[in-house]
């Protein structure tokens, strides 16, 4: 059937969470598929009558503006190999709901891209708390009960055993590691800079955890894209999804959506307050624990950040000199870039022969 890509409507179909899908389910009538694109998920919502995967790449022209030959549809294989453009869609086994992630630039924002980054508008969508604020820490039952529930519950994604004597080093995806809303064309250009790096490094001290607020799926496919669930220097130890997070009503903010390390510690326990830091670009992820989290700048704009963004490297120097220390609870990581090692080995030493030394931790 030629040019029926044509007929269907070009609306956006905008979900933040579609994971309901059963992807096994098999026989509907309408075969449909979820593209992922610059932080966006479009549904097509039928490739019956799509021949070829130029075919579907043309009806997601027409749907995102992307050029057919800007798009690469990364996770879309036929017998292992990236799809080329005269694939078959029918010879490829493609499951209902299928998930595909789409890398490409619209023209505009490749012209763009020559503009001085102070021209472009700066969009911030990513509602957080200003670093200057307290968090309005919330040890209420209610919030303990949930966190005992995910405890029971949840199922944590294990890819490698704790290892003992490690501390742990629990990470954000989305602006921590990874653009995911500037378009490119291949992950590399998305990617943090020296993440793998950071990541080798982290490694000697600590067992490495990725929590996002998306879908285990999306979890491993970006881990797969970036690289790290192939790379040999270093292991990840577990995922966790949106599932393991909570919401917590706050006075002020409302209701949101929180990452409870309480849920990590409940199940394994040889990780607390005292070994594990949190680094997510934005502090209302870590309201439940806010000594163990560190607020990391967000990596945004990727093409224009890419050369002068230094976070990862830097960070890398903190976390082995923190690594030392027998107990985080007493280290302020909003000053982070400013850590004297010196006084604080002289603390732990002093507070290892018996007297709690130096300044004591704020109550909030
Ligand atoms: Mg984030």
């Amino acid at each position: 059937m030629e040019g029926s890509s044509t007929e269907l409507s070009p609306s956006l179909s905008k979900t933040s969470v579609s994971e309901n899908t059963d992807p096994q389910k098999d026989g509907a009538l309408a075969h449909n598929l979820i593209v992922k694109w610059s932080g966006k998920e479009i549904e097509i919502e039928d490739i019956n009558g799509l021949k070829t995967v130029r075919d579907l790449k043309q009806l997601l022209e027409s749907k995102t503006g992307v050029h057919v030959d800007r798009q690469k549809l990364l996770n879309l294989t036929y017998k292992g190999k990236l799809a080329d453009d005269d694939c078959v869609l029918a010879n490829m086994s493609l499951k209902v709901g299928q998930k595909l992630m789409m890398m490409g630039s619209l023209e505009k924002d490749i012209r763009t891209v020559d503009i001085p980054p102070e021209d472009r508008p700066v969009v911030n969508n990513d509602f957080d708390i200003p670093d200057d604020e307290d968090l309005p820490i919330e040890n209420r039952e209610v919030y303990l009960n949930k966190i005992a529930r995910r405890v029971k519950e949840y199922k944590i994604e294990v890819i490698n055993p704790s290892r003992p004597g490690k501390k742990l080093l629990v990470l954000d995806i989305d602006y921590t590691l990874f653009d995911h809303r500037t378009t490119a064309e291949t992950p590399a250009e998305l990617m943090r800079p020296f993440l793998h790096e950071f990541l080798t490094a982290a490694y000697d001290d600590y067992d490495i955890a990725i929590w996002s607020a998306t879908s285990m799926k999306w979890i491993r496919e970006k881990m797969r894209l970036l690289g790290v669930s192939s790379n040999s220097a270093y292991k990840i130890a577990f995922h966790l999804d949106y599932l393991a997070m909570i919401s917590v009503h706050t006075p002020k903010y409302g209701v949101v959506e929180v990452k409870p390390l309480g849920v990590i510690w409940g199940l394994y326990p040889n990780y607390s307050v005292k070994n594990t830091i949190m680094i997510d670009d934005l502090r209302r992820n870590f309201m439940m624990n806010p000594q163990s989290g560190l607020r990391i700048r967000a990596f945004k704009s990727a093409h224009s950040n890419r050369q002068s963004d230094r976070e990862l490297l830097n960070l890398s120097g903190y976390l082995r000199k923190i690594a030392k220390l027998d107990d985080f609870s007493k280290l302020n990581h909003r000053k982070w870039e400013s850590y004297d090692e010196k006084s604080h080995s002289n603390k732990r030493m002093r507070s290892q022969s018996g007297s709690r030394a130096g300044p004591s931790n704020p109550k909030r």
